[in-house]
């Protein structure tokens, strides 16, 4: 049995992670999806809880061909711990998908595989370019899949993002 193991912050999930997901999905048996800073909401940087954020993958991947588990994973301030803190909370994965810098590095350094899949659209799939989009009240529906779009809807994301963005 192997599986492939994804992390990310999903503030919010985007057609990014979406299409990196589809793409590796079925080169492992199975896929563990790690939702990062999982303790970590009601921010201008990360609007939405751990909850809110399972919710919008399992969702989104629901036609995936392979089974897949969402495991959110809270912060660790020790980033040579980081690892085995991870691996505590997830089912057994032999290879890493990741495009991020230490992620790649830090599972590197633990002796395990780690693959780095192409981007998608960089420049407008990213967390951070649609977090502004929803504050400057842009158009950003096209840039998520549409259970993303229902779920920041149903939990009035949008709103908010805005009122934490604002000053005293
Ligand atoms: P933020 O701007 O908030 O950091 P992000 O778009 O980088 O958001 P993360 O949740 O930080 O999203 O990313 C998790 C993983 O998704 C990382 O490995 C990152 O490289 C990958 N990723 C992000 N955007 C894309 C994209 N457009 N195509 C493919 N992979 C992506
Ligand atoms: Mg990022």
């Amino acid at each position: 049995m192997s599986r492939g193991f994804y992390i990310g912050r999903f503030q919010p999930y985007h057609n990014g992670h979406q299409s990196v997901l589809e793409r590796i999905a079925c080169s492992a048996d199975e896929i563990v999806i790690g939702v990062g800073s999982a303790q970590v909401s009601h921010t201008v940087e990360n609007p939405f809880t751990a909850g809110e954020r399972v919710l919008m993958l399992t969702r989104s991947l629901a036609d995936l061909d392979c089974p897949f588990y969402v495991i959110p994973i809270e912060d660790v301030q020790r980033n040579a711990l980081w690892v085995a803190h991870v691996r505590s909370m997830t089912p057994p994965f032999d290879t890493v998908y990741s495009s991020n810098p230490l992620v790649m590095q830090l599972f590197a350094e633990a002796g395990m595989e780690v693959q780095s899949p192409d981007m998608y659209e960089r420049l407008t799939h990213s967390g951070t370019v649609i977090r502004e989009r929803m504050l400057d009240g842009e158009p950003w529906e096209h840039l998520v899949p549409p259970a993303v779009v229902d779920v920041i809807r149903e939990i009035h994301g949008v709103e908010r993002l805005q009122r934490i963005a604002g000053s005293d």
